[in-house]
């Protein structure tokens, strides 16, 4: 039998990412593939790295995409700056955060965790007492926004107790990147990753990092290799930074940068304030739809992220039945709880290029029918 062509149907993507592509950005993917050390390619890689240092808010030269998804971005923070014996501090609210003590441990480090629960963000009391108790913690480790639960926690208060005990940052942004206000150098954030398929809304694949100088510093002097050959950041910046002569390190995902390259040009054009204020404004006309419903937040008012609504699924209906009815009637992806949370929400994401008002309008009147079943 022959195999044809795969044509994905047309979908609105309201989960915890993939978010919609715009057809922009898809036209942009579809470009001639370069040389991935073609003159041409190389100044296209040098805007990124710019429009990465906007999107991030600073100006860490050691700004790039790492080729692999956000997973990566955080591995990547982690093998190098990590060696084998150092105290982390580690904050764990949800999933992710436990794939950030996961990555300390595989690297050798001693994690101390601060817990806090699913739903609530980081309380930075708790990370004072932890360096209080751990004077001689090189790292403090967050998820800026819980993806698995919807909360946000106060990157710019977390970073300033770190800076106060030495220590240095390494930050999850992989979904507040372009949805939520983040200030890298104001905040004073060592090491940040991202994804390409959050609210950048590019496809997913791609991690935007940035290290500050003070991290830099800290890889510059390790004693030790770092154990991943495809991350090691002193043979990664060969190709990235390399003034003129790039060294092949690996073969870029050189259509997929071109892609994310046109997302970060178009948030360029919007503003990253006024990409910050749509995700809020969205974020409140969607809280007024899903009230009318009966259903309900389960992140405080505060530390709600706009971009994540974890909700709560209304008595007696069934989670997995209604997820699928969307799927089947509407072409409409919404996500389910994930880890602790698994068949006790609904993860509404109104991420990048999907945080729209047809989209909110949507996903309300859609869940209205299926609910009335
Ligand atoms: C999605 C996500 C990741 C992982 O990103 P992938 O691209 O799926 O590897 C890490 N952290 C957070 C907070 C996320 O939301």
């Amino acid at each position: 039998m022959a195999i044809s062509s795969f044509h994905p149907p047309q979908r609105t993507l309201m989960g915890p990412g993939p978010s919609d592509v715009s057809a922009r950005v898809l036209a942009a993917l579809a470009r001639p593939t370069l040389g991935h050390l073609d003159p041409a390619f190389i100044g296209m890689m040098d805007e990124l790295k710019r429009l990465l240092q906007y999107a991030f808010q600073t100006e860490n030269a050691m700004t790039f995409a790492v080729s692999a998804p956000g997973s990566a971005g955080m591995e990547c923070c982690f093998v190098n700056l990590l060696e084998p014996g150092d105290k982390v501090i580690v904050c764990q609210n949800g999933v992710f955060g436990g794939r950030m003590k996961e990555n300390i441990e595989r690297c050798g480090g001693i994690p101390v965790l601060v817990e806090d629960p699913w739903g609530r963000a980081v309380d930075p009391d708790k990370v004072e007492a932890a360096f209080g108790a751990n004077p001689d913690a090189k790292f403090l480790a967050f998820v800026h926004a819980e993806t698995s639960t919807g909360a946000c926690s106060d990157a710019q208060t977390l970073c300033a107790i770190a800076k106060r005990y030495g220590a240095l940052t390494i930050v999850d942004a992989v979904t507040s990147l372009g949805g939520s206000p983040l200030k890298v150098d104001e905040w004073g954030i060592d090491a940040i990753y991202s994804g390409s398929q959050k609210c950048l809304s590019a496809p997913p694949g791609l991690s935007p990092v940035s290290f500050s100088d003070a991290a830099a510093e800290v890889i510059r002097q390790r004693k030790t290799k770092v154990q991943s050959w495809f991350l090691d950041l002193s043979l990664v910046m060969g190709y990235w930074a390399g003034e003129g002569k790039r060294a092949y390190h690996h073969t870029a995902p050189v259509n997929s940068l071109y892609a994310l390259h046109e997302s970060l040009v178009m948030l360029q054009e919007e503003g990253l304030e006024a990409s910050w204020q749509r995700h809020c404004d969205l974020h409140q006309q969607l809280k007024q739809g899903l009230a009318e419903l009966g259903i309900e937040f389960i992140v405080p008012e505060g530390d709600r992220l706009p971009q994540l609504n974890a909700v709560t699924i209304p008595a007696g209906v069934d989670d997995a039945a209604v997820r699928a009815a969307l799927l089947a009637d509407y072409n409409l992806e919404i996500g389910a709880g994930l880890g602790a949370l698994a068949g006790k929400v609904w993860r509404i994401g109104l991420m990048g290029h999907a945080a729209n008002q047809r989209n909110v309008d949507y996903c309300v009147a859609a869940l209205r029918e299926v609910l009335s079943r």
